[in-house]
């Protein structure tokens, strides 16, 4: 992230969002209030053991948003960068996202201050049990729910799982979902979140009659979420022309051959360009080549005022949480690029997570064409309700979707009432 970037606080971008939308939705000044702040928020310094033997104390954080509608669900991310506005604001949009897709929970988010690709495995895992019997007070499958999110995975999954399960004395599946398959997970919960990406974008181009064939798709970042969505664009038979990870990007105009490329980046960590036609790219210049969908799928504050104005995509589908801010939101609407955001684009993950809780709590297994069909049609619907409101309001797809998502989270707030 460049000193640029940095500048944008997420916290105040999820805030001016809440201001934006209230616009459009007759709330009381007291209510919009509440939404502005998070219900609760728990601050952990803890010790870790290192591998050679010393004792290195981390930082971590566990916010829960709002939990009006259902019990708090969101991930937990592991990087340098995490802090509590940072947290906060995940925590937020996480509210909105699961009100947007109209599952029944609040929102929370969690992360740890640290570089996992400078730790082995087994500090990984000391770290993520510690934090676990940290924070399990706030935990449980009635309470509070994570996933994975940036450098987490279902490993980490399975090891939070273990350890709240030995705090209980039995095991308990439903704490965290994203778990492996072995463990409760549900089958297509690791493809979830790209695969919802796709489903958004074909309604978005579906919207905009274009067609899928050939379409030329930028893609930064090749995790769980880019790296899946390259692989489902790919198989639609559009044109993935760029895509790169935290430290840069491989580019090639004819398409890259996304299988090859991702395979290598699993095995080696890097990108290899085989043929001249291939080249390296930073993460800057691959954000502003010329294409007709580009996906932000790895951090915050990528799409940011200074850049927004070079930025050539027709259709920007956001993988990744927050990668806008609200003065390149102000600048891409003026260009025509038709944004699908953040808390719509990626709601494919919570939806699919709410499968898997469901699953663990009834003790079911479903087959993954039945998780992916009811996927589709609660993304589709999702994103049919968000473009109805974007029409009849003249509001961008953004603003459409805070317009939903708040407005649920408000009424399900305004009839619980205030206690006491
Ligand atoms: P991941 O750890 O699997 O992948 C992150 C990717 O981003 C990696 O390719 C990494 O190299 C890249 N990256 C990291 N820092 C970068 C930087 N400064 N510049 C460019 N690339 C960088 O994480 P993920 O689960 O794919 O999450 C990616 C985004 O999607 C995050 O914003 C996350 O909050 C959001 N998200 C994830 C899920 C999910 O189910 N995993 C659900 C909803 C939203």
């Amino acid at each position: 992230m460049n000193s640029l970037q940095k500048k944008v606080s997420p916290l105040e971008v999820a805030k001016k969002q809440i201001d934006i939308a209230a616009k459009y939705l007759e709330l009381d000044p007291g209510l919009i209030e509440r939404l502005r702040y998070t219900k609760r928020e728990l601050i952990v310094h803890f010790p870790v053991k290192m591998d050679n033997g010393g004792i290195r104390v981390f930082t971590g954080y566990r916010v829960q948003h709002n939990v009006a509608r259902g019990p708090a669900k969101g991930g937990i991310r592991y990087h340098p960068d995490v802090d509590l506005d940072e947290v906060r604001a995940l925590a937020m949009w996480m509210t909105w996202k699961s009100a947007v897709v109209n599952i029944p929970f609040g929102g929370a988010k969690g992360g740890v201050q640290c570089n996992p690709k400078e730790m082995s495995l087994q500090e990984i895992e000391h770290l993520t049990r510690r934090f676990t019997w940290e924070i399990c007070l706030m935990l449980g499958p009635e309470q509070d729910i994570p996933a994975p999110d940036v450098y987490t995975n279902p490993q980490v999954m399975a090891w939070i799982m273990d350890t709240f399960s030995i705090l209980k004395g039995y095991s308990v599946p439903g704490v965290v979902t994203g778990k492996p398959i072995e463990l409760g997970g549900s089958l297509g919960r690791f493809e979830a979140t790209g695969r919802g990406v796709v489903i958004t974008a074909l309604e978005a181009l579906k919207f905009l009659k274009k067609s899928i064939e050939g379409a030329r798709v930028v893609i930064q970042g090749c995790g769980n979420v880019g790296g899946i969505a390259a692989k489902h664009f790919d198989r639609l038979g559009a044109k993935v022309i760029a895509i790169s990870d935290s430290s840069k990007g491989i580019h090639n105009e004819k398409g890259l051959d996304v299988q090859r490329i991702l395979d290598y980046k699993a095995q080696y960590q890097c990108f290899l360009c085989e043929s001249k036609e291939e080249t390296e790219i930073t993460n800057k210049e691959l954000l502003e080549l010329d294409c007709d969908i580009l996906v932000p799928a790895a951090i915050e504050n990528q799409i940011v005022g200074e850049n927004a104005p070079r930025i050539k995509a027709k259709v920007i589908v956001e993988g990744a949480n927050g990668p806008t801010t609200t003065e390149a939101d102000e600048i891409l609407n003026d260009k025509g690029i038709f944004v699908v955001p953040d808390i719509l684009a990626n709601a494919g993950g919570v939806t699919v997570s709410y499968f898997e809780w469901v699953q663990n709590l009834q003790e079911l297994i479903w087959s993954e064409e039945e998780v992916l069909d009811r996927l589709t049609r609660i993304m589709q619907r999702a994103f049919n309700e968000v473009l109805e409101i974007s029409i009849s309001k003249k509001v961008p797809m953004r603003t459409a979707a805070l317009v939903l998502g708040i407005g649920r989270v408000a009424e399900a707030t305004r009839l619980r009432g205030l206690y006491p």
